[in-house]
C-alpha cells in the first residue's frame, strides 16, 4: 500500500485517536486506492509507465482511455498493468475495445489477468481485441489469443470465452490489423474512432494507435524506433502524444533499432504540431536522465511535456 505524498504529510499533522483511526481506514480500505480519473469528459489514465524491467517499479505499458467514468479503451496490458486496472477502479465490463500496440511481454503479459477478471465482473457483450498481424518471429493476434484461451490454449479451460461453439460467456474476438503508414480506421462506435499505423519496432510487428473522441485526438506512439512517416501522420495535431521513452540520446545497436530516442520523439511531437506530449515507458536506462531527455526534446518541441507515473491521470478539457 503506498500512501501518497497528501495522505502521508496529512498523517504527520493528525494528533487526536479519532483522526488516526480514521486516517487508517482511508489508508487501508482497498477504495483509498480508487482513482478519479475520467469521471466527466475524456481522459486518458496510464496504467503502466514502465518498461520491461521489475527493477522500475512501475507496471509495464498500458494506458485506459476514460469517458464520463467509463473505462472506454485499453492501450496495451503489460505486466503489472492488471492491478493497476484495479487500483484506478475500472471495470473490465467497461471497454469497448482493447488494442495491442504489439506483443512483446511488456505490452501483453497481463492480458490474461485482465480476461480473467472480467470473468467475475458481469461482463456480457462482446470484447474486440485488434492488434497487429505475425511474422516469423511473432504471432499474429489472432493465434496470440487462441494460444492463450483457445481449446488447446494454455487457459483452455476458459475457451468458452473464445471458441464459437461453447456456449456460457461473452466472447473475446481477436483480429490482425494490417496497416502501412497511411492511418487506416479500424474500430468505431458511438462515441470513439480509432485508427493505427504500421511503425518500425526492429522485426517485432507493431501499431500506434489514435483514438478521435469528442473532438480530440490521443495518439500512442507504441514501442518504436521513430522510422518513417507513419506516426508524425498519425500524431497530427493531436491533444495528446504519448510517445515512449525507452532509450537515452546516444544509443546504439538493437536498441536503436527498437526505440526512438528524445531528438526524434521532439521532432516528431515537433512535425505533428501535437498540443502535449507525455513520455511513457520509462526504463532503467532513461530514469534519473530527465533533464538531458527534456533538453534533447526542448531543441525541437516547445509544447508541454509530462514524464508519466503509473496512475497518471490526463484530462483533455
Ligand atoms: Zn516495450
Amino acid at each position: 500500500m503506498r500512501l501518497s505524498p497528501n495522505l502521508r504529510c496529512f498523517f504527520n499533522f493528525a494528533s487526536s485517536p479519532q483522526s488516526i483511526i480514521l486516517l487508517l481506514f482511508y489508508a487501508f480500505s482497498p477504495s483509498a486506492a480508487a482513482q478519479s480519473c475520467g469521471s466527466q469528459g475524456v481522459a486518458v489514465q496510464v496504467l503502466g509507465s514502465g518498461g520491461p524491467e521489475l527493477q522500475d517499479r512501475r507496471a509495464s505499458s498500458s494506458y485506459l482511455l476514460w469517458e464520463d467514468g467509463q473505462a472506454k479503451a485499453v492501450i496495451d496490458a503489460g505486466g503489472g498493468s492488471a492491478l493497476r486496472f484495479g487500483e484506478s477502479g475500472a471495470q473490465m465490463s467497461q471497454p469497448d475495445v482493447l488494442l495491442f500496440s504489439h506483443l512483446h511481454v511488456d505490452h501483453s503479459a497481463d492480458f490474461a489477468a485482465l480476461i480473467k477478471s472480467s470473468w467475475f465482473e458481469d461482463r456480457n457483450r462482446p470484447l474486440p481485441i485488434y492488434g497487429p498481424p505475425g511474422n516469423d518471429f511473432m504471432p499474429a493476434t489472432t493465434e496470440f489469443v487462441y494460444d492463450l484461451f483457445g481449446d488447446k490454449g494454455a487457459y483452455g479451460y476458459l475457451s468458452e470465452l473464445l471458441v464459437p461453439k461453447e456456449q456460457g460467456s461473452y466472447k473475446i474476438q481477436p483480429h490482425n490489423v494490417t496497416a502501412s503508414s497511411t492511418p487506416v480506421p479500424v474500430f468505431h462506435n458511438e462515441s470513439f474512432a480509432v485508427s493505427a499505423v504500421r511503425v518500425i519496432h526492429g522485426g517485432v510487428p507493431a501499431l500506434a494507435w489514435r483514438i478521435e473522441t469528442r473532438g480530440k485526438v490521443i495518439v500512442f506512439s507504441g514501442d518504436t524506433n521513430g522510422e518513417g512517416e507513419g506516426l508524425p501522420r498519425l500524431a497530427m495535431n493531436a491533444d495528446l502524444f504519448i510517445a515512449h521513452n525507452a532509450v537515452p540520446e546516444g544509443t546504439t545497436g538493437i536498441e536503436r533499432r527498437l526505440h526512438m530516442p528524445p531528438s526524434v520523439i521532439g521532432q516528431i511531437a515537433a512535425d505533428a504540431h501535437v498540443k502535449n506530449l507525455v513520455l511513457s515507458h520509462r526504463m532503467l536506462r532513461t530514469l534519473g536522465k530527465e533533464a538531458e531527455t527534456e533538453a534533447e526534446i526542448r531543441k525541437r518541441y516547445s509544447g508541454p511535456l509530462t514524464f508519466a507515473n503509473d496512475l497518471d491521470c490526463f484530462p483533455l478539457k
